[in-house]
């Protein structure tokens, strides 16, 4: 008894987030973490050669990056919030505003980290099912709650919610906040931004990460209003200062300065994609109509989990989930038209389709 380690007990035990594998062969097509296949706009990469002020601090309010976004947005700076990713920025809003002890609802098949920093911060949760179709109903989310929180398009279902259907959840939810996660809305998708006027209590939130093919610099943000940020920021500065490093700042603002490269990116991933999804269905595949960079399809006959390990031996990464539910699925991401032909060359074969 007297040599159990008693210290112990006062660690904080977690199940962490289990994020898409990164390979370190480069020789691979990688479709399982929705990154952009394209590289950043070219300014970013002209920004990187200037970036030498590495000695100082960054600017802790990171005003470059900030007035860039609101300026693109039509917003104040003040209503705009930055930080590492969008998990830090949803990180952050959890922690902000999910205070109460009424329990935060978001739904069963969703973005698998929002049950994780609902747990860590110890907020309680309820998780609601989407409909045999995967899509969310509004009306489970008129209860008394915490606060509600959901992607648009959902993630991994690529499914697209109707402005109508957002502002149906927002005027049953006046005493709480409602979080949009819009990781995905950069691929013809309606923002929730423009409810922003008429919803005090929306935050929404974008990240760099896919549309603007800048994964590896971590850059998202929320938008709200001016006492959201505020609260956010107050948060952020209680935790820590400088979240953005210098590059972030100069190249998120270098890439909002390219809008027509945005454009030209976004069109083609959306074009593929499309493509894409008549492809799957000729090979047999079943799938939600997907409005993001990836498409989440099951097989009419063949195992997604015989598909997935067939697809890495042939250097090709699908992400799979072992979860109830969703484990006939395969959530592919949207790359190159190239990448995309071999994967349909491949599954062609393996099939036995030609
Ligand atoms: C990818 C993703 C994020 C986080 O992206 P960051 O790289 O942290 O900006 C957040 N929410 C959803 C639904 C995502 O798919």
């Amino acid at each position: 008894m007297s040599n159990e380690k008693k210290w112990r007990a006062n660690i904080r035990s977690v199940v962490p987030y289990v994020p898409g594998e990164q390979p370190e062969d480069q020789d691979v097509i990688k479709l399982n973490t929705n990154e952009n296949p394209y590289p950043p706009a070219p300014g970013v990469r002209k920004m990187l050669e200037q970036v030498d002020d590495l000695r100082r601090y960054p600017d802790p309010a990171a005003s470059k990056l900030v007035h860039a976004i609101a300026d693109y947005k039509g917003l104040k700076d003040s209503q705009v919030f930055v930080g590492v990713g969008s998990d830090d920025v949803l990180a952050m809003a959890f922690m902000t505003f999910f205070n109460s002890e009424k329990p935060i609802l978001f739904p069963d098949i969703t973005y698998s980290f929002y049950d994780v920093w609902a747990d860590l911060l110890k907020i309680p949760y309820r998780t609601m099912d989407l409909d045999e179709d995967f899509q969310i109903r509004p009306a489970d989310y008129y209860g008394e709650n915490g606060g509600v929180i959901f992607p648009n398009p959902n993630a991994p279902t690529g499914l697209l919610m109707p402005l109508e259907s957002i502002t149906d959840i927002l005027d049953h939810n006046q005493d709480v906040i409602v979080i949009v996660d819009e990781a995905y809305i950069d691929f013809g998708g309606l923002s929730a931004l423009s409810l922003l006027d008429r919803y005090e209590n929306l935050v929404v939130v974008q990240t760099f990460s896919k549309s603007r093919s800048m994964a590896g610099m971590r850059i998202g943000y929320a938008m709200a209003s001016e006492e959201l940020i505020r609260a956010i920021n107050d948060v952020k500065y209680s935790f820590n200062s400088y979240t953005m490093n210098q590059p972030s700042i100069l190249l998120g603002a270098a890439s909002v300065a390219d809008d027509a490269y945005f454009k030209e990116t976004t069109g083609r991933i959306i074009k593929t994609r499309e493509w894409f999804k008549k492809e799957l269905t000729r090979l047999g595949f079943v799938f939600p109509d997907s409005r993001a960079n990836f498409v989440f399809a099951r097989h009419e006959t063949v195992p997604a989990a015989e598909i997935f390990e067939a697809a890495k031996k042939n250097k090709i990464y699908l992400r799979y989930f072992n979860k109830p539910r969703i484990n006939d699925y395969l959530r592919i991401t949207i790359g190159t038209e190239e990448e995309m032909r071999a994967l349909t060359d491949f599954l062609d074969s393996y099939l036995g389709i030609s």
